[in-house]
C-alpha cells in the first residue's frame, strides 16, 4: 500500500463543467487498489512542491480565469517544466492545457503569453466549437476509443515536434476543427480540450496516469484490474449516442 499525493491547481479558478471529477475518479481507483490518495489545492501564490507530488491536474477555466492563473504559474514554470521532464503525470484540460503553449489569442485579438512550454499556439474564432466527441487514442498501448465534451472558442494547433496529439477525432471538433486531432501527449502529460468526467467514462486513460505514477514510485507498474462493468457500459452507452447523433 502506498499515499499518492495529486496537486489540484486552482481549483477555485479552473473547475468548468466538473473538471474535479476526473480527481475523483483517480482517488478512488487508487482506494480500490489498497492505495491512499491524497487531493492537495493550490491556490494563487502558495507553494507546489513538485519533489513531494505524484500528478498534477488543472482543469479549464474562462479567458480571465486563464489570465489570472497564468500570471502565478509563470513564477513556478521552470520547476513545473522540470518535474514534466522528470515524467510527472500531469493533466491539464481545456483553458489549462492551451497555457500551456506560447499564446492564446482571445476574441478581441488580445494575446495572452502562455507558460511556452511547447510551440502550441491557440486563437480564438467563432463559432465555439461545443458538442460531444469521441476519440481513437493509443495511449495506452493499443487502440481504444475516448468519450467526451467539448466547449471551446480556441483553435489549437500543435506545431511542434516532439508532441503526439492525444487521440484521432472520429466525431467532434478537437483541437482547431480542421486537422482531425485532439490534445497533446508529451511523456506523461496530456492535454486535452474533453472536459467534466473524461476519466470516470474512460477508465482506460484513467489507469494511464496511475500506472504512470505507480512506475515512478519504483512500484510495479502492472497495476490490478479493476471490475470496469459500470464504467465499461456508460462508455459505451456514450460512445453509442455521440456514433448514432
Ligand atoms: N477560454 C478558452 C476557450 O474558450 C478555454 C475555455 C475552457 O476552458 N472551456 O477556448
Amino acid at each position: 500500500m502506498a499515499r499518492f499525493t495529486i496537486a489540484h491547481l486552482y481549483p477555485d479558478l479552473m473547475n468548468l463543467y466538473g473538471d474535479r471529477g476526473n480527481l475523483v475518479c483517480l482517488q478512488k481507483r487508487l482506494q480500490w487498489r489498497g492505495h491512499e490518495c491524497h487531493i492537495y489545492s493550490v491556490g494563487i501564490g502558495q507553494n507546489i512542491d513538485f519533489g513531494a507530488i505524484d500528478m498534477v491536474f488543472m482543469g479549464g477555466g474562462s479567458d480571465r480565469e486563464q489570465g489570472l492563473v497564468y500570471g502565478d504559474l509563470i513564477k513556478r514554470a521552470d520547476a513545473f517544466r522540470q518535474a514534466i521532464e522528470a515524467d510527472l503525470p500531469v493533466l491539464c484540460i481545456c483553458g489549462a492545457y492551451q497555457l500551456l503553449g506560447e499564446s492564446y489569442i482571445a476574441a478581441d485579438g488580445q494575446r495572452l503569453q502562455g507558460l511556452g512550454f511547447f510551440n502550441i499556439v491557440t486563437r480564438v474564432a467563432q463559432p465555439r466549437l461545443i458538442g460531444n466527441i469521441l476519440l481513437e487514442t493509443d495511449l495506452v498501448g493499443q487502440k481504444t476509443t475516448v468519450v467526451g465534451f467539448e466547449n471551446h472558442g480556441g483553435r489549437t494547433f500543435l506545431n511542434d515536434q516532439r508532441l503526439k496529439p492525444f487521440g484521432r477525432v472520429v466525431k467532434g471538433h478537437g483541437n482547431n476543427g480542421q486537422d482531425g486531432f485532439e490534445g497533446m501527449k508529451y511523456r506523461n502529460l496530456v492535454g486535452t480540450y474533453l472536459h467534466g468526467p473524461l476519466l470516470p467514462k474512460n477508465p482506460s486513460v484513467a489507469d494511464f496516469f496511475i500506472k504512470a505514477m505507480a512506475a515512478r514510485r519504483g512500484m510495479s507498474s502492472t497495476i490490478t484490474p479493476l471490475y470496469d462493468t459500470i464504467e465499461t457500459f456508460a462508455h459505451q452507452q456514450v460512445k453509442y449516442k455521440i456514433l448514432n447523433s
